[in-house]
């Protein structure tokens, strides 16, 4: 591969909106952020952001357990868990930590965890740092899932552990049937719902709402809908000051800088109270998804805002993305390891930031450059 055509890592040199530019100024559609409701350019979350740098400056430059805690951090956890319905949250400085700390800190011995093979990969790093024993199910295969739940009934404590929302097909776990099976099998149900909050469920509280059910530990990550950065776990108070005391990751690494927990707070109060945000954000995924249909593009009929385009083979798929940046549109490939091999798509997302032409414009892109290569 030529270095032109090297897809990943594209510097941007704006804000991402609609659009974004790259570095010689030229704008592109942005389908590749997992900004869903436009909150990291919001104006309201960006005053607030703006107004927590002031008072509190860049940085606590200290773990949580020392001087990292502000109030800031203490009311988010607050809010954050009585608008979840849990006894308390802890944050952490990403999404990819809020799983792997405490999930290597809860494992051990007699503990099991039980993963989808599709989990995000931080479950997965936790899970294995944990040392805890660890059975894989195939995706959302609740035969499979059961089976294992069967043959572990020995084991004094069984978590197991789902994406709510998968993050590169966009498909949703059957979050109605896991809670039936941890209910028979008595064991414990831990969601990530990175892509779930903010964007499923009737106000907003994600994937675990959309099928009413609590687990019994919930993670979030603040650099989706929130437009932000950070992580958090909710659940019980003793589930949590374990967590304090035990995750390595939550006592040995600075806390998250204030002023993303100061723009997170004004975007929680955005989702809570801005449900037209949402309503946005849904009529583009189905304008997006029906465009991309009409021109008989192969994807699945989910309805998640995250779009797979299926191309296949690795190095179309790599030179399409440069294609199609040049043509003024940002899509980003998956590719080997993240997906099976042979299996490169664009993952697609649609966010509440897009105008009706920019997915009208975006879909002829797509198409024209798609048919070039003979693969629609
Ligand atoms: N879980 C899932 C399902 C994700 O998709 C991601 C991010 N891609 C993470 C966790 C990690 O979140 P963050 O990028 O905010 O660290």
């Amino acid at each position: 591969m030529s270095n032109g055509e090297y897809p990943y890592g594209q510097p941007l040199a704006s804000a991402q909106r609609n659009t974004a530019l790259l570095p010689g100024g030229e704008p592109v559609i942005m389908l590749t952020s997992n900004n869903y409701l436009g909150l990291s350019v919001d104006a309201d979350v960006v005053a607030a952001a703006q107004r927590t740098v002031q008072d509190y400056g860049l940085s606590t430059c200290g773990a949580r357990l020392h001087n990292g805690t502000t109030v800031l951090h203490r009311e988010f956890e607050q809010q954050l868990a009585q608008w979840l319905g849990f006894e308390d949250c802890v944050l952490f400085s990403s999404g990819f930590l809020a799983n792997v700390a405490p999930l290597s800190a809860l494992g051990g011995p007699g503990v099991v965890f039980i993963t989808d093979q599709l989990d995000h990969q931080s479950i997965t790093d936790g899970c294995q740092q944990s040392g805890a024993d660890l059975r894989i199910f195939p995706h959302n295969d609740m035969l499979k899932l059961e089976y294992i739940l069967r043959r572990t009934q020995d084991h004094a404590c069984r978590l197991i552990v789902v994406d709510g929302v998968y993050s590169m097909d966009g498909d949703l776990a059957p979050l109605h049937e896991i809670d039936e099976l941890c209910r028979r099998y008595d064991a414990l149900l831990m969601v990530d719902d990175a892509h779930g909050i903010g964007v499923f469920g009737d106000t907003g509280r994600g994937s675990c709402e959309h099928f009413g059910i609590q687990p019994d530990i919930l993670m979030g990550t603040l650099s989706k809908s929130f437009g932000s950065s950070g992580g958090f776990i909710t659940a019980s108070q003793e589930v949590c000051d374990y967590i304090r005391h035990a995750a390595h990751g939550y006592i040995f690494n600075a806390s998250p800088p204030p002023v993303l927990i100061g723009g997170a707070l004004a975007a929680l109060d955005a989702i809570r109270t801005r449900p037209e945000l949402r309503r946005r954000l849904w009529a583009n995924t189905i304008a997006f998804r029906q465009g991309l249909l009409d021109e008989r593009f192969a994807i699945e009929s989910g309805s998640s805002p995250i779009v797979p385009i299926p191309v296949g083979d690795d190095a179309l798929a790599m030179q399409m993305t440069h294609d199609l940046r040049a043509r003024g549109v940002f899509l980003s490939v998956a590719a080997f390891p993240a997906v099976p091999q042979g299996a490169s798509r664009f993952r697609a997302t649609v966010t509440a930031l897009l105008e009706e032409s920019d997915i009208e414009r975006a879909i002829t892109v797509i198409s024209a450059t798609a048919r070039e290569k003979g693969i629609l």
